[in-house]
C-alpha cells in the first residue's frame, strides 16, 4: 500500500534528521546563551561608562544647591533679628531647619555617587576578563558547530530535499496528520508491532487487529496513543532499506 509505504519512508527521514539535530546537541542554545551573556555585560560596561562621564557634572550641580541653601539659612538667620514676634521667629527657624535638612539630603546623595563611581570604575576592570574569556567560549562554540554542520550539511539537504519530495507527491490530508502526530508524540509517527504491543505507548494489541495490521492494506492507529503501527518486517525493511524516494 503506497500510503502505508510513503508514512514509513517519511518516518524514516524525519528520524534521521532528528539524529542530526541531536548531533547539534545544546550548541546552537548554548550559543544563544552566551551573546546573551555577553551582550548583558556590554551594556553595565556601557552603563558604567555613561555614569561616569555623568557624575562630576552631578556632583558638581548638588554643590550649586548645597550652597545656595546655605545662602538661604544666612538669610534666614538675618532675618530673624529683625522679626517681630515668636510666630515669625518660628516661622523662619522651621525653614532653617528645613534647609539643613535638604542640605544632610544632598551631602548624602553626593556620598552615594562617589560610592557608585567607585564601583563604576572598577565594572570595566571587571568586565574586561570576563568578556574576553565569553569572546573565546563563543568563538569555540561556533567553530564547533560549524564542524559539526559542516559535515552534515550535505547529508542534511539531501534528506530534506527528499522529505519535500515524498510530501509533494502524498495527500496532504495525510501528512498533516503526520505531521499533528509527530509534533504530540515526540517525533514518533510511525512504530511497529513490538512483542504484540504498540512501539510507541507499548500497550497490548488486541490478536485480530495485528493480523490486520499484518496485511498491511489499510493506515492502523494505536487505539491508545493514535501513532501509526505496521509490522515489524515491513517497518524494518523500510527503514534498513535503500531509500527509494523519486
Ligand atoms: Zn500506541
Amino acid at each position: 500500500m503506497e500510503n502505508l509505504k510513503t508514512l514509513v519512508l517519511l518516518q524514516r527521514l524525519d528520524l534521521q534528521l532528528d539524529d542530526l539535530t541531536i548531533m547539534r546537541g545544546d550548541l546552537p542554545d548554548q550559543i544563544e546563551d552566551l551573546e546573551a551573556e555577553l551582550e548583558g555585560i556590554k551594556v553595565t560596561v556601557l552603563n558604567a561608562e555613561k555614569f561616569l562621564k555623568e557624575a562630576d557634572g552631578q556632583i558638581d550641580a548638588i554643590r550649586v544647591e548645597i550652597e545656595a541653601s546655605k545662602e538661604k539659612t544666612a538669610k534666614y538667620k538675618a532675618q530673624q533679628f529683625e522679626v517681630r514676634n515668636n510666630r515669625e521667629y518660628d516661622a523662619l527657624t522651621k525653614e532653617m531647619d528645613s534647609m539643613a535638612k535638604h542640605a544632610e539630603e544632598m551631602d548624602k546623595k553626593i556620598e552615594a555617587i562617589k560610592a557608585q563611581k567607585e564601583e563604576s570604575s572598577k565594572v570595566n576592570l571587571l568586565a574586561d576578563p570576563k568578556i574576553k574569556h565569553l569572546e573565546q567560549e563563543l568563538k569555540d562554540r561556533k567553530a564547533q558547530l560549524e564542524d559539526i554542520t559542516r559535515d552534515t550539511l550535505d547529508e542534511e539537504r539531501i534528506l530534506l530535499s527528499d522529505r519535500k519530495k515524498l510530501i509533494e507527491k502524498t495527500d496532504k490530508k495525510m501528512i498533516d496528520q503526520y505531521e499533528r502526530i509527530r509534533a504530540a508524540r515526540d517525533g514518533k509517527v510511525v512504530v511497529k508491532i513490538q512483542r504484540g504491543a504498540c512501539g510507541g505507548c507499548f500497550k497490548v494489541i488486541p490478536l485480530q487487529r495485528q493480523a490486520e495490521i499484518k496485511k498491511g492494506t489499510r493506515v492502523f492507529h494505536c487505539e491508545h496513543c493514535g501513532r501509526i503501527i505496521v509490522s515489524e518486517i515491513y517497518f524494518d525493511e523500510i527503514m534498513n532499506g535503500a531509500l527509494a524516494v523519486k
